[in-house]
Parts: C-alpha cells; sequence; structure tokens
C-alpha cells in the first residue's frame, strides 16, 4: 500500500497577492536564518569545542529543515475537495427535490447536528458534505476546513493540517531556541562579561531578539490555539459553535458536549496517525490520505443536549460566511437546511 498520497496544487508565480505573502514569509525565513547562524555558528560559540555546542548546532538544524519541509508541504498540498456531485447519504429523491426548490429555510436553532444536515454551495453547485466550507480564494469547497492562509496561500483543511500545524510547532520551537540563545550571547556579553563580544555584535542580537520576539509570540499563540483545538477536534471556523455552546451549558448548568470530541488521546490520533513514529514528520496520516474527508463519527445525543437557540441566527451568519484572524471564508448565503 502506498504510504501516502499528497496531492499537490498548482503554486503560479509571484505576480499576484497570495504568492506575494509567501515571498515576504520565505524573505524574512532567510534573513532570521542568516541572522540566526550567524549568531549561532559565527558568533565565538565555539560549539565546535564542545559536546553541547554541536548538540545545540544539530538540533537547531533539524528543526529548520522540519519547519522548511512542513511549510513547503502546506502550500502545495491541496487540503481536499468534496467529490462532484456530493449527495449527503439518508437524503430521499423526494426531500432532494424539495431541498432544491428551496422550500425549506434556515432554522433559527444553531446546533451541532447541523453539520450533517444537507447545506448546499451555490458556487460549486454541489451539496457540502459535514465540516466543508466554501473557500473564496480556492474557488472551491474544501474538507473540513480549518481557515484560508494568506502566507501560505492555500485553504488549511483536512489534507494538510497536520503539516501546517507542523510548521507552526517548529517555527515557534525554532524561534523560541534562537532568542534563548541571543539572550544568552547578550547576558553573557554585557551582564557577566565573560566573553568578549564586538559591541556591534550585541547591538545586531539585541536588534535581532526585537525583530523576532513579536513574531514568536505571534506564531506561538496560534500554535497553542491549534494544538487545543486538535486535542477538542473542533476547527477554527466551528470554534464559534463551539463557544456558543459551551456559553449556552453554562447558563443552563448542564454538561458541555463538543459531538467531535472523543477525548484527547482519539482526537490527537485522527489528527496525526497512529504512527507515532511520524507524528513529528511532515507526512500525511494513511487515515487521511486514503479517508474521504466526508464522513465523520460523532458523539449519540439528543437535539435538545447538542443545541442552542439563536433568535436572530447571528452566529448562523457568521458560521456561514464571516472571518477570523488567521484566515477568511466564505460560503454561500443560501443555507437552506432540510430537516431529516
Ligand atoms: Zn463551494
Amino acid at each position: 500500500m502506498k504510504k501516502t498520497t499528497v496531492q499537490q496544487r498548482q503554486v503560479c508565480c509571484c505576480c499576484c497577492r497570495g504568492d506575494m505573502c509567501i515571498v515576504v514569509v520565505v524573505s524574512v525565513y532567510i534573513f532570521l536564518s542568516f541572522i540566526s547562524y550567524w549568531a549561532l555558528v559565527v558568533f565565538p560559540w565555539r560549539w565546535w569545542e564542545t559536546f553541547w555546542g554541536l548538540l545545540n548546532i544539530i538540533i537547531f538544524n533539524t528543526i529548520v529543515a522540519l519547519m522548511a519541509k512542513s511549510y513547503y508541504a502546506s502550500i502545495v498540498t491541496f487540503p481536499g475537495a468534496p467529490p462532484h456531485p456530493y449527495k449527503p447519504p439518508h437524503l430521499s429523491p423526494a426531500q432532494l427535490a424539495e431541498f432544491m426548490d428551496g422550500k425549506y429555510k434556515p432554522r433559527k436553532i444553531f446546533n451541532q447536528i447541523a453539520p450533517f444536515e444537507p447545506r448546499w454551495c451555490d458556487v460549486c453547485d454541489n451539496f457540502k458534505p459535514p465540516r466543508a466550507h466554501h473557500c473564496k480564494e480556492l474557488s472551491s469547497c474544501v474538507l473540513k476546513m480549518d481557515h484560508y492562509c494568506p502566507f501560505i496561500n492555500n485553504c488549511v483543511g483536512y489534507r494538510n493540517h497536520k503539516v501546517f500545524f507542523l510548521f507552526v510547532f517548529y517555527a515557534s520551537v525554532g524561534l523560541l531556541m534562537l532568542i534563548t540563545t541571543i539572550l544568552f550571547r547578550i547576558i553573557s556579553d554585557v551582564v557577566v562579561k565573560i566573553d568578549s563580544v564586538h559591541p556591534i555584535e550585541t547591538l545586531i542580537a539585541v536588534f535581532h531578539v526585537a525583530i523576532s520576539l513579536p513574531i514568536t509570540l505571534c506564531i506561538m499563540s496560534l500554535c497553542t490555539h491549534q494544538f487545543f483545538s486538535i486535542l477538542e477536534d473542533c476547527t477554527s471556523i466551528e470554534g464559534y459553535l463551539y463557544d456558543a455552546l459551551k456559553k449556552d451549558s453554562r447558563i443552563k448548568k448542564r454538561p458541555f458536549v463538543w459531538i467531535f470530541d472523543f477525548g484527547a488521546a482519539r482526537n490527537w490520533e485522527e489528527f496525526f496517525g497512529t504512527n507515532r513514529w511520524e507524528w513529528l514528520l511532515p507526512v500525511m496520516p494513511d487515515h487521511i490520505a486514503h479517508g474521504s474527508g466526508v464522513e465523520f463519527d460523532y458523539v449519540p445525543g439528543d437535539e435538545e443536549e447538542h443545541s442552542v437557540v439563536v433568535g436572530d441566527g447571528v452566529v448562523v451568519d457568521r458560521m456561514e460566511g464571516g472571518s477570523t484572524g488567521s484566515g477568511r471564508w466564505q460560503d454561500s448565503e443560501d443555507t437552506r437546511v432540510v430537516v431529516l
């Protein structure tokens, strides 16, 4: 059996807005890498003389290589599109006809069962599978869409979410390691004065920390958010529904249930795969590579337990056409729902 099936997508020249973002990221990456190597190697670190210095260089280079591979994979891997035509399971011909006639209107109830109810995309002229949303930038519905990221000029979804997370993870670890190392150099030079470092080198080190620190904090914040979302099996788009349901459960003093959450351990394997040797490698898990991306297990329960009423449907509107701080998406405004 083939290990992974990575669907490649075309990356056009840098004349368009999205690929300009990639150019910016790569430029910053090369800039920081150049200074990083300078700080770690050319600085009188004397890494070749000590075991810990050598180990430091090996670990840092490994992280940089894994980050670059993850970044490339998240750019070229298509997140996955629904089959065309896609017909929701259990939809009878009569229900299908009623749906196409537009007889059903969106319900004023926002529930977790909604992802399993038929939704239609006017742009793709196709039904949306559960957890799929339309991405304006890709002009396609995307399986288990998380968000669109301009820095990879791609949508993060079913097939490339793992490599995107690893990119963010390795970027966080690498930058943290870099800042720690440079701060150590500054302290050695300015405070302890155990090394004889030229003042210009110290100035550049301080400048480098000033640039890297905000970038590091932003990336670590994204990494932390993604990490906990993975443990709860909740995408960024579904975060609005998740928050609304959690608030409603708190008000009504009842246990909070997220229907895709089967516990951190299972959610972890659902995201990273069962082969623990591949967890930290930028490769697609087998079940994702060969999975359809349209079928998801969910925790059974009654609709009352899994639902929250929103009088004006505002949350539904945000869910179907809103935006997040880390990306954008656009769904069809026609959110007709069939109650099966
Ligand atoms: Zn679509």
